[in-house]
């Protein structure tokens, strides 16, 4: 007789184990309260990334998540990773990334979750309707600054590991956190720290789980690419001070009629991109994706309700959702230097920078867009013979990233969608931009999966963020299915992540570097932030129960 190796024998004896999901479902549902008890805690605190004078609370919502973790019994490190430098010259101590690790079986797979503690500003006079750090429960929406954003997704892998714990059932994989406090400012010192942890920490994953964005509508969704960001300042100088219209006005040549000159070269009234060679780099629409987009639940009109307009640049589904995902698109943000306050102040202003941005999408590289750019707008600056000057700058370069939604991850993803949630998730793509999933892909090259569980409607980056309790805790258990399922790819299916390995050692110094300064983010000023605000939208009065 021919005798099993004991890896085998006992891989199918963790088949064998009944997953007990409806314990864990139960364990979830009785303990609702203690985990809304956690947000609050967590919501309390002003982790602004962006506020520097916040920094102290940043730095405690850090030590706050690491102690959480440890209190589960998890290896937890406290990852320095350097000072960041304030436009005045200070140097200031970046909040710690915090690493943990929750049992360690080399039969079973490893996931990495990744997720950010830190927030977006949140202010009462900005519009909010209620205390944006002291969590308010309304109509089941759970409204406060950083609730979806990512505080409750993080939350809610946190408890899916306890109530794992609590039953004492053995988690099917092995688990690991990496939470950042810098996300909202472009994840400052994230990329040095995966690429120096990229033999220890991370050797040993198998795949990376993000849960940093939301559904479409009411139907759960998984997210399979984002798109970049391509920030830009283009300055124009003139007078070596401001002028007075009625004294000057006629005589010289304003920066501000230049800057709106060469500003609306970048885009015409339907929407198509000007600049040679962006349109091109594009992938053409394959039909599978027309069929995914057609397939996918979308109102035109509630969209078209919530951001209070009455007409969008397409009016079919397929061409908006493509349009939001996978082609490019240019939107101006402000210019820096003009007169924006109330009144009717007659200034010609001296110096003026206009803030634009290129969201660009996965054939497009970053550099190549920075290129094109600069010398379209200085063609175009040319074209109006000014004695002005033009500078062109790029303050961030951001890759998209593009995941294969045939990957096991994926089929593993729409299997706990179904268990938790009865239906097939949409699988979506994020309009804005997360670099760290394109940073992990570089470096790892581990599979990586995109698993919302905010709503539609939670107003990330915008007032009155929520989430609903239902999404908490639906998601929490989604969680819980998920590391079932993951545990259920076989080895075999598994990519060949000693492949990958060799393949990662030939990436040798020189590369790593060129890499680490392509995808470092120049944040100029400390507030530039790498996704947009989401629509802003009104939050709804109630969200019904159940979807
Ligand atoms: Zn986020």
């Amino acid at each position: 007789m021919k005798l099993l190796p004991l890896s085998c024998v006992l891989h199918a004896l963790s088949i064998v184990h009944a997953f007990r999901y409806d314990h864990l479902v139960e364990h979830v549902n009785s303990h609702q309260d203690q985990y809304v008890q956690a947000l609050r805690e967590w919501v309390s605190v002003e982790s602004d990334s962006s506020d520097v004078s916040k920094r102290a609370e940043l730095h405690r919502m850090m030590e706050m998540t690491a102690d959480k973790l440890r209190a589960m019994g998890g290896n937890v490190t406290l990852v320095d990773i350097g000072e960041q430098q304030l436009p005045n010259g200070e140097m200031l101590a970046l909040p710690k990334v915090v690493t943990a690790q929750f049992i360690s079986d080399p039969l079973k797979t490893t996931v990495c979750v990744y997720g950010h503690v830190d927030v977006q500003p949140g202010k009462l006079e900005d519009g909010w309707a209620t205390e944006p750090y002291n969590l308010t429960e309304i109509n089941g929406n759970m409204h406060g600054r950083g609730t979806s954003d990512n505080k409750a997704p993080v939350l809610a892998w946190i408890h899916a590991v306890e109530a794992y714990q609590a039953l004492n059932i053995e988690l099917p994989v092995n688990v690991k956190f990496i939470i950042e406090g810098m996300e909202e400012t472009g994840s400052n010192g994230l990329d040095a720290m995966v690429v120096a942890q990229r033999d220890t920490f991370l050797l040993d994953v198998d795949y990376i789980i993000i849960s940093d964005c939301g559904w479409l509508s009411l139907r759960p969704a998984l997210t399979y690419g984002t798109r970049g960001n391509c920030y830009f300042s283009a300055e124009i100088e003139g007078a070596k001070q401001d002028l007075h219209s009625g004294v000057y006005g006629g005589t010289v040549i304003e920066p501000m009629t230049d800057l709106i000159g060469i500003l609306d070269t970048l885009i015409s009234p339907s929407g198509k991109i000007l600049i040679p060679g962006i349109r091109e780099a594009v992938d053409p629409l394959t039909d599978e994706e027309w069929k995914t987009y057609q397939d996918i639940e979308f109102d035109m009109e509630n969209y078209k309700n919530k951001l209070g307009v009455t007409e969008l640049m397409y009016n079919n589904k397929v061409d908006l959702l493509a349009h939001m995902w996978r082609y490019p698109t240019v939107s101006i943000h402000g210019i820096e230097g003009a007169f924006s306050a109330p009144g009717t102040k007659t200034v010609i202003p001296a110096k003026v920078a206009a803030k634009f941005s290129i969201r660009q999408v996965p054939s497009m590289d970053p550099e190549v867009v920075k290129k094109q750019v600069t010398e379209y707008l200085e063609a175009a600056f040319a074209r109006r013979k000014s004695p002005n000057k033009l500078k062109v700058t790029m303050m961030i370069g951001a890759k998209p990233w593009l995941a294969n939604t045939q990957h096991v991850l994926y089929e593993a993803g729409k299997k706990a969608v179904k268990r938790v949630f009865n239906v097939e998730p949409d699988m979506i793509r994020e309009g804005g931009t997360i670099p760290v999933a394109r940073t992990f892909q570089d470096v790892t090259g581990k599979g990586i999966i995109m698993m919302p569980i905010g709503g539609f409607d939670d107003g990330m980056h915008s007032q009155n963020e929520k989430i609903s309790r239902y999404n908490y805790l639906e998601g929490t258990k989604l969680f819980i299915a998920y590391l079932h399922e993951v545990s259920q790819i076989q080895k075999s299916r598994r990519p060949d992540s000693q492949h990958q390995l060799t393949l990662l050692t030939h990436v040798d110094m020189v590369g790593l570097h060129a890499f680490l300064s392509q995808s470092t983010l120049f944040v100029e000023k400390g507030a530039v932030c790498t996704r947009p605000p989401r629509m802003t939208v009104e939050s709804s009065a109630s969200f019904p129960a159940v979807p």
